[in-house]
């Protein structure tokens, strides 16, 4: 069989730990059998990262800016156990942190849906995919305990001297908390674009909540951007995808939830976002089967698996036992940016390629053959339990049939 060619090449940025075994693993078994890949390398194990003083993780965001689709191995964020285990020169920041500030980007978790690991909601039949703002709001609060009776004002003082602001938040008869949050019009209507072009990328209806009944000027702002973007850009783009934008309060999207059977994007505030992605992929079945797609409003895509460097696994792996660690969410990391890779380069065989790729994967759980995390959830009866090394081939063996 001839290899599959690509024209313009995929930013592929490597890891740490037992993601770092399973991305070798799925390179030589799964993709360069069959596709000439063409990457441009960057290392971002942690080791090299010290090295580099994390300048390699800046090069990376800069060829991601240059090439526009870029997949990613889990990396490890430094804690102070990693500086004595690594002998870091500092803890780095992390490497998700410092792309995602670089590009602006949103973060949409989707759910990879198999018959036989059914979500703990029956009538779920789709993915649900979450995108999260992740700016501001109480991640960048200000806090303040108030220990006697007292004044707390909101002062607003603008740099050219006209305007002034000052509202009483609460007279204090005792003592007390109080917490004050922003966000900023520019972060928000970034995140709402790439909501739309996540949307109409994937043909997928785009659902939008906030608490706005209550906070009238806070979250009535969030949901004015989107109101007004999508009626000056989308509202048109959207009829002719045959897809809708929904707006409701975030109570209401909640229950709503639980009655639909999915196949749609929730976009929600930074808090929201983060309690809801980790109800949505535990429900779903397994961090192990959760993806994650960056995307910026410039039109950059960075793809990636949504858990981390499974770094118990690693260890035993270093022991020389043997291991059992699912590697789906880091194929479907590889061939979301594959295909995107197709589509912006209009390269159909890559497209069908990545199309077949993510089916034999999906087919060989639906089989029976599967690792450890889901043998444990799984619906099938009997099922076959493989270490790492095996799922990854038997997989491979199900795409050689696909592809003839
Ligand atoms: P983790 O790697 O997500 O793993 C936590 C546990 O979840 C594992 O011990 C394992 O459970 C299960 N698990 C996760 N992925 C699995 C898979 N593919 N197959 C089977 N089981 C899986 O989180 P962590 O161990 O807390 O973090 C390890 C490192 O990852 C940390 O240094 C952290 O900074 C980093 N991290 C990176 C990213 C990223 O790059 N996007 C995200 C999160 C965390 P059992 O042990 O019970 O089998
Ligand atoms: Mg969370």
């Amino acid at each position: 069989m001839q290899k599959i060619t690509m024209e313009t090449p995929l930013v592929e940025m490597d890891g740490d730990e037992m993601t770092r075994i399973l991305w070798l693993f799925i390179k030589n078994e799964l993709l360069k059998p069959f596709v000439e890949l063409y990457t441009k390398y960057y290392d971002l194990g942690l080791k090299k990262r010290d090295e580099t003083g994390d300048q390699i993780t800046i090069d990376a965001v800069n060829a991601i800016k240059k090439y526009g689709v870029a997949v990613k191995c889990a990396t490890i964020t430094p804690n102070t156990a990693r500086v004595t285990e690594y002998a870091l020169h500092q803890i780095w920041k992390s490497p998700n942190g410092t792309i995602r500030a670089l590009l602006d980007g949103t973060v949409f978790r989707v759910p990879i849906v198999v018959k036989g690991i059914d979500p703990c909601v029956k009538n779920w039949k789709k993915p649900i995919t979450i995108a999260r703002h992740a700016y501001g709001d109480v991640y960048r609060n200000v806090e303040m305990e108030i220990p006697t009776p007292g004044d707390v004002k909101l002062v607003y003082i603008p740099e050219n001297g006209s305007g002034k602001q000052e509202i009483l938040v609460h007279h204090y008869e005792g003592s007390g908390i109080v917490q004050s949050q922003h966000n900023l019009d520019n972060s928000i209507k970034s995140f709402a674009k790439s909501c739309f072009e996540y949307a109409l990328d994937t043909k997928q209806d785009l659902w939008f909540s906030t608490k706005d009944t209550i906070s009238k000027k806070y979250d009535h702002r969030f949901k004015d951007i989107f109101e007004n973007l999508y009626i000056q850009d989308y509202k048109e783009k959207f009829k002719k995808a045959g897809i809708t934008y929904f707006y409701t309060l975030i109570d209401d999207a909640v229950a709503r939830i639980m009655k639909a059977e999915g196949g749609f994007i929730l976009a929600c505030k930074n808090y929201d976002g983060d309690v809801m992605s980790d109800m949505i992929s535990s429900a779903f079945g397994s961090l192990a089967m959760m993806t994650s797609v960056l995307m910026s409003p410039h039109g950059y895509y960075e793809y990636e698996a949504a858990h981390g460097t499974v770094q118990r696994h690693y260890y035993k792996h270093l022991k020389g036992e043997e291991t059992s660690t699912n590697s789906m969410a880091t194929i479907f990391a590889w061939t979301g940016a594959l295909r995107k890779r197709g589509e912006l380069d209009k390269n159909q065989k890559l497209q069908n390629f990545a199309d077949k790729l993510e089916k034999a994967s999906i087919s060989t759980i639906e089989s029976g053959k599967m690792t450890k995390d889901l043998v444990s959830i799984t619906t099938l009866k009997n099922p076959t339990l493989l270490n790492s090394r095996d799922f990854i081939l038997a997989i491979r063996e199900k795409l050689e049939s696909l592809l003839g």
